[in-house]
């Protein structure tokens, strides 16, 4: 069997392990970043959706040959059909883009391989090496061929259905409660507000929501996401998007291009995201945000951290659990009180009625937020209906 070294490998190459063999390679580290797909940012499931300063904090500039539509705004629509709407005056930086996904994720591979980082298609990783427990590197099947590659840390940047992290002895085990089934349609010939995203709460997407992504004029990602727990028999989650298409007239000449399913983690992060010669990054570590179900900044993010602690250990050669903890203080300084109280939020709002979703609305848009951001909405709402947020008041 061929057997390959580098310092370190990284299995996945979505954005979260792009971003970190960039990282990791621009520190001088030999680094191999293996696929398993054939082309990078294929199949894709993702409704392409990020923020100027989301971008901004990762440090990547919006290039016009990844973003599909910028927006300048966004609309949360109440079950009862009230609208909040958010223009780039009160939304600010929190705004942004509709991305061509599978472009973007070329594009942070392409800075990776930039960076020195050597990229591997149709290169499946089937399970981890250890050697006195400590992890050593991946089995992987390339083109077929089984092959051992051998390095210093393995990064886990797998997405969402990750097994590198559960095959190194990690539990990434997720409760029904934290799954989102998700099911979108990029629907064409429709007629939608172009410059807003648009996000429908309440019982029409159980525990979710339903979006409405622009993609040009007359195109847009439509899809839903619903709580695994929420639902009672296979293909329900297209069931709910098709019945609130049908009910809504801008849909009414709609032709879908593509329909796609897939899950978010809507949970906390993991507990640990680091081990001897292993470390976790993007959805694989549970970093997706349990409201918006948005992963792709970050994932970013944490790859950005992942990828320059991995460039120090490289000087030491050491990836010891105690060298990457920087990584693991890193991305929890940045993410983990949001994450935990975006969890809290959500686990508190899938037990709203549509009545008091749309008081709540109502109360927002009354107060008025200066600012737009969930936290600012969850101060908001903290000020009138305190019993809403009573739980996770003190990450308020
Ligand atoms: C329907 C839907 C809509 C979404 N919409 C948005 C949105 O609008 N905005 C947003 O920010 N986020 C969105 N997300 C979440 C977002 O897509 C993820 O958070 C983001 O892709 C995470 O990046 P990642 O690099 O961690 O993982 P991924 O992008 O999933 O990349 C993981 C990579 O690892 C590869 N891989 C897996 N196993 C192996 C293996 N054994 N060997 C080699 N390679 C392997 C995969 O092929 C993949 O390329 C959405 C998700 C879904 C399902």
């Amino acid at each position: 069997m061929r057997t390959l070294e580098y310092d370190i490998v990284v299995v996945g190459a979505g954005p979260a392990g792009s971003m970190t063999a960039r990282n990791a390679a621009k520190g001088g580290a030999r680094v191999l970043l293996i696929e398993k797909r054939q082309e990078i940012g294929a199949s894709l499931r993702c409704a392409e959706g990020v923020s100027n300063a989301g971008l901004e904090k990762v440090g990547i500039k919006p290039d016009k040959r990844w973003v599909s539509t910028d927006v300048s705004g966004a609309k949360i629509v109440s079950p009862g059909g009230k609208v909040l709407k958010i223009d780039e005056k009160n939304a600010g930086n929190e705004v942004g883009m509709v991305l061509e996904r599978h472009l973007f994720d070329k594009a942070v591979a392409a800075d990776a391989a930039r960076a020195g980082a050597e990229i591997m298609l149709k290169t499946s990783a089937v399970d981890v090496i250890k050697e006195d427990g400590i992890v050593k590197g991946v089995k992987a099947i390339s083109y077929g061929e089984p092959i051992t590659i051998k390095a210093g840390c393995v990064v886990a940047a797998d997405g969402y259905e990750s097994q590198v992290a559960r095959w190194a002895g990690i539990d990434t085990a997720l409760k029904t409660s934290d799954i989102t089934t998700c099911f979108q349609y990029r629907l064409t010939n429709i007629k939608h507000e172009r410059e807003f995203c648009e996000f429908v709460i309440g019982s029409a997407a159980p525990g979710g929501y339903i979006w409405v992504f622009p993609k040009g004029d007359d195109t847009a990602n439509v899809g839903i996401g619903v709580l695994l727990s929420k639902l009672k028999k296979p293909g329900e989650v297209k069931m709910y998007l098709d019945k609130w298409i049908k009910s809504d007239p801008r849909f009414s000449c709609g032709q879908p291009l593509e329909a796609i399913a897939g899950a978010v983690s809507v949970s906390p992060p993991l507990e640990k995201t680091i081990a001897d010669g292993l470390v976790i990054v993007g959805d694989a570590a549970r970093v997706i945000d349990p409201i918006t179900g948005g992963g792709i900044i970050n994932g970013l993010l944490t790859g950005k951290h992942a990828g320059n602690v991995l460039a120090k250990c490289y000087q030491s050669k050491d990836y010891s659990e105690e060298s990457l903890q920087e990584y693991e203080d890193l991305w929890r300084e940045d993410l983990e009180d949001k994450l935990y109280r975006n969890w809290m939020a959500k686990e508190k709002f899938l037990t709203l009625s549509d009545k008091t979703l749309d008081s709540v609305m109502e109360t927002i848009a009354e107060v008025g937020v200066e600012k737009v951001t969930v936290y600012n909405l969850l101060v908001a709402i903290k000020d009138r209906h305190p019993e809403l947020v009573k739980e996770f008041e003190d990450l308020l």
